[in-house]
């Protein structure tokens, strides 16, 4: 089973701004070999990155089969996506950390990790989504919340909220997805942005 971490409020934060050393001190922590952000733009680009990437990538999904390699998701109030997927044969061959916002559930950033992680040969694929603003206290105004649910009905939930996870979970049926069921917005152990413009990033890691 690839290792997973997520962190929060008590490690930091891991934003481009303030969160360098924090960014270093996780690198150490992990003592692995390469560890690899990204700048999130909230775009679809997904990156295939090899053992030894020290670039900062601007994409928003980041997949690779190599083994110590970590692979970092920075989030507030989006979906931190880790995937896992196994060959034919059972043994883990990729994994994939994903930044999947309401932007990235429209422009389908997800599906582009999937299905990078296809041609490097996953058959069978899990995913887990950490901490994120839930479909409780995901409130837009009238007109985005008819145009994301006319795109992706299962995020529709009451009162013009919107349920991000249900409409990934949609979106990429043939991954198995798990939800941490941990919002942001309610517990003030994590940074949410939504809150009170907090700044602060909180990270998804994942290693094969
Ligand atoms: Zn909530």
């Amino acid at each position: 089973m690839a290792r997973l971490l997520f962190t929060g409020k008590s490690s930091g934060t891991f934003d481009p701004i303030s969160g360098l050393s924090n960014r270093e001190d996780l690198a150490k922590t992990l003592s692995l070999s390469t560890t690899v952000f990204m700048k999130q733009v909230h775009g679809n680009l997904v990156e295939i990155v090899d053992n030894n990437s020290t670039e900062i990538f601007e994409a928003d999904g980041l997949v690779t089969s190599f083994k110590g390699t970590a692979l970092v998701v920075q989030t507030a109030d989006c979906l931190p996506l880790l995937i896992s997927g196994l060959s034919a044969d059972g043994s883990e061959i990729a994994i994939a950390a994903v930044h999947v916002g309401r932007k990235g559930l429209i422009n389908g950033v997800a599906l582009n990790a999937v299905a990078a992680m296809q041609k490097l040969g996953a058959k069978k694929i899990t995913g887990v989504v950490g901490p994120h603003i839930c479909h409780r206290c995901y409130e837009v105004d009238e007109q985005l919340f008819n145009e994301v649910t006319a795109l992706h009905p299962q995020t529709k939930s009451a009162d013009r909220r919107l349920n991000l996870f249900a409409g990934l979970a949609a979106q990429i049926p043939q991954v198995s997805l798990r939800n941490l069921n941990i919002c942001t917005l309610e517990n003030p152990r994590y940074f949410s942005f939504r809150r009170g413009g907090e700044s602060g990033r909180q990270v998804g890691v994942i290693c094969l």
